[in-house]
């Protein structure tokens, strides 16, 4: 078999305005809604507001649950889910970024199974996710995780120190709402850290053992816009075009994901912030990327080689047209200048992270993200060669 491939499963509405029809795509999909959401944002921006006004002109009621914490935590999980079950919410309505959005996903499934007390039972896999899971209509607030087209949920147990990634065909949004009128207030560290991750899905998918002729369009174009578009976003929030760039690039980059999954960034990257929940999910990703980039240049085939120089080509480096090693190193040399454009340049030391627990933190990478760890192109396959990429993050 040379691929296999289901088509992405979310209706999505994306411009500017289409907000308010939030009321009126959920009504298709239930009649009591559960608004999962973060600590303030929403609020203070006055889309919350709006949100449960919009439901509850379509005859939807709404219960408001604003406890999503960046990289969201299982606790905020078993809370969100102990609300859904009491008011009998059908259908959970996620209002925010990827925090909102994968805590929203994992309540759906909590409530749905009735199971709150084993939540961290679906989310490392032990037990499956089936047609119980509750329907999710998701509005996104960044452009970033890729959440609202994405199978997939990402929670941190702070018991453990465990940040896991799960996904199933159920975990799909139904409806998905992207307005750029909602993206256009995010602050510049997010939008930095928010669009880096979007890079990060596109160029990890796209040296995916499983990447493939119809991912890799989409990627390509995904790194494309994010060149142009990603710089004046964080310089200029109110850039329109520059954030509705973003919004199309986060989009094909979640569909790339769940199509073939990421490869050594992510997993490491979310290890470190099961360690440390301080780290957003996008700077980490900025750390780790340049290491794991040079170390599948050094290792890889002459095909792969080749993949991240049309990387380099994509975000818009001077590439001499042999795609070799020099020019597929240009691709490393992209993002340490984009990382320097958006304030994006701390290394593990600067933000926090002890040289000391660098062998744990690896160990535990292996154990959370083993089948992901195992899709990078070039063999990663002990703790030696996650550890060093950390030394070389310091
Ligand atoms: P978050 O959802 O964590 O939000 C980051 C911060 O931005 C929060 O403080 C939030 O505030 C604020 N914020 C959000 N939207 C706005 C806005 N429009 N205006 C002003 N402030 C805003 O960020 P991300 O979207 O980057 O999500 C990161 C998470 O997504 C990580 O946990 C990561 O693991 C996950 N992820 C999920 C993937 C998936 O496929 N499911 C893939 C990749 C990452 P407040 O809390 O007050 O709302
Ligand atoms: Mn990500």
């Amino acid at each position: 078999m040379d691929l296999s491939y289901f088509l992405p499963r979310t209706d999505l509405l994306l411009g500017t305005g289409v907000f308010s029809k939030l009321g009126e795509e959920t009504a298709k999909v239930g009649k009591a809604a559960l608004v999962v959401t973060g600590k303030s944002s929403m609020k203070r921006l006055g889309f919350l507001d709006k949100a449960v006004e919009s439901l509850e002109s379509a005859g939807v009621s709404a219960t408001v649950f604003s406890g999503a914490e960046p990289n969201p935590t299982l606790q905020n999980v078993k809370d969100g889910a102990s609300l859904c079950i009491e008011n009998k919410c059908d259908v959970v309505v996620a209002l925010g970024g990827g925090s909102s959005m994968d805590a929203a996903k994992a309540i759906a499934i909590a409530a749905g199974h009735n199971d709150i007390e084993n939540a961290w039972e679906y989310i490392v896999g032990k037990k499956a996710t089936t047609e119980k899971t509750i329907p999710v209509v998701a509005v996104t607030s960044t452009s970033g995780s890729g959440s609202h087209v994405t199978m997939y949920s990402v929670v941190t147990n702070r018991e453990k120190n465990e940040k896991a990634g799960f996904g199933s065909e159920f975990m799909f949004p139904r409806k998905s709402i992207y307005d750029v009128e909602i993206t256009k207030h995010l602050p510049p560290k997010v939008t930095a850290e928010s669009g880096f991750d979007v890079l990060a899905h596109v160029m990890e998918a796209f040296t995916n053992k499983k990447s493939n002729a119809i991912v890799d369009p989409w990627c390509l174009k995904a790194m494309e816009l994010v060149a142009a578009n990603l710089e004046k976003a964080f310089n200029n929030g109110e850039d329109i075009e520059a954030r509705k760039g973003m919004a199309i690039a986060d989009t094909l980059a979640g569909f790339a994901i769940s199509a073939v999954g990421v490869n050594t960034i992510h997993p490491i990257s979310n290890t470190v912030s099961g360690f440390y929940p301080e780290i957003a999910h996008g700077q980490a990703l900025a750390t780790l990327s340049q290491t794991v980039m040079k170390y599948n240049i050094e290792n890889g085939s002459v095909e792969l080689v080749k993949r991240y120089a049309q990387i380099a080509q994509a975000l818009g480096q001077n590439v001499s047209g042999e795609m070799g090693k020099e020019d597929a190193l240009l691709s490393v040399k992209a993002v340490g200048e984009l990382r320097k454009k958006i304030g994006l340049e701390k290394g593990l030391a600067d933000l926090g992270v002890l040289a000391e627990k660098f062998p744990e933190i690896a160990k535990t990478a292996l154990k959370l993200y083993l089948g992901a760890i195992q899709s990078n192109p070039s063999k990663v396959d002990n703790e030696e060669i996650i550890t060093k990429f950390f030394e070389e993050s310091k």
